[in-house]
């Protein structure tokens, strides 16, 4: 618990948008009374699941979109994270859960965390019902065993980018990439969660320009779009994220600041929009450098994409585990 809150402390939000000009091009998928527990299944699991049907163990996480527990099914004993929305929440965190839930419903990758149900209850609660992910997220693995070493640098990096490829060719942006939004299990899989201010692409060419998530790991873009003309290629933003994502968990600390030193939004957006990317200390490979340059050009269009980057000696060097 104290992990959570001195890590919250480091959050620093920005507001979200008014609701999306975007209108789900489907249902919105709760029913539209609720007399007892109702509960949705997606296509991968074979059962509804309520919340009637689980015992809760313990508190995963809080965030702003709500708590996340660990739960057991009652009659199968799997074990699942549950993401719990209060139905008293404000606009924002609802507007929040029901991003989340239209994108988990319309994913289907190894490399994104599985939804297996969604549910509300009368009381206006809702509920996301997703695979458990058992060693926590890789700011948990950071804490607990210390920096990434390039090879284990690499086997994470292949990974987000093939859960950042599926999503950005799925034209959905997910805009909050960071450690604590990486979950991992004891397989070393990682998987991308937390789409409660993602957004998905109506058109194309469509702009994203609205200043949403955790401005720490925001690109110089997002973080002053006047001075880039207002609208920005959301999937290269992702793709900064990823980049100093990736450089924290070598480095053991966010990039652009010293060791210990909190970030606050004149720091941050002194360092992101006026200064140089962070680099790389002596001693690391060139293949590492380069892939590090690759997601952190300041100008957005020469950044590589999700794609370009699977391709990128960094990640394909290592022929055991192979890139889907
Ligand atoms: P934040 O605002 O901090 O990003 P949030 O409200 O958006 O939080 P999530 O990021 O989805 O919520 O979850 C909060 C925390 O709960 C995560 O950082 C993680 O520690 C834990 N968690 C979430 N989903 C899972 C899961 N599927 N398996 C294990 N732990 C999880
Ligand atoms: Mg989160």
């Amino acid at each position: 618990m104290a992990l959570i809150r001195e890590r919250r402390q480091l959050n620093l939000r920005l507001p979200l948008p008014e609701p999306s000009e975007c209108r789900p091009r489907f249902a919105l998928p709760l029913p539209p009374t609720a007399a007892a527990t109702t509960a949705l299944t997606n296509n991968s699991s074979s059962a509804a699941i309520s919340a009637a049907d689980l015992d809760t163990l313990q508190v995963l996480g809080h965030g702003n979109g709500g708590t996340v527990y660990k739960v057991r099914h009652k009659r199968t004993s799997t074990t699942y994270a549950l993401k719990l929305v209060y139905g008293d929440s404000d606009p924002t965190v609802r507007r929040q859960i029901f991003r989340e839930m239209e994108i988990l419903r319309r994913t289907d990758s190894p490399y994104v965390v599985r939804c297996h149900a969604i549910f509300e209850k009368p009381s206006g609660d809702i509920g996301i019902v997703m695979e458990y992910m058992d060693s926590g997220t890789l700011e948990t693995l950071l804490k607990a065993h210390g920096t990434f070493s390039e090879p284990k640098l690499a086997h994470v990096a292949r990974q987000v980018l093939n859960g950042l490829n599926y999503l950005h060719t799925h034209k959905i942006i997910h805009r909050d990439i960071k450690p604590t939004n990486l979950l991992v299990n004891s397989n070393m899989e990682v998987k991308i969660a937390d789409f409660g201010v993602s957004k998905i692409m109506c058109r194309t060419l469509d702009a994203c320009n609205s200043y949403v998530g955790t401005c720490a790991y925001m690109s110089p873009e997002r973080f002053d779009p006047d001075t880039y003309g207002g609208n920005y290629n959301g999937y290269a933003s992702d793709i900064w994220s990823l980049g100093l994502t990736l450089m924290e968990l070598y480095m053991g600390h966010f990039p652009f600041l010293p060791p210990g030193q909190r970030p606050d939004w004149a720091t941050l957006m002194c360092a992101i929009c006026f200064g140089e990317p962070p680099s790389l200390p002596d001693g690391v490979s060139e293949e590492f450098r380069s892939f590090m340059e690759c997601c952190l050009q300041k100008e957005s269009g020469k950044r590589w994409t999700a794609a370009q980057l699977l391709t990128h000696p960094f990640v394909c060097k290592d022929p055991s585990v192979s890139v889907s």
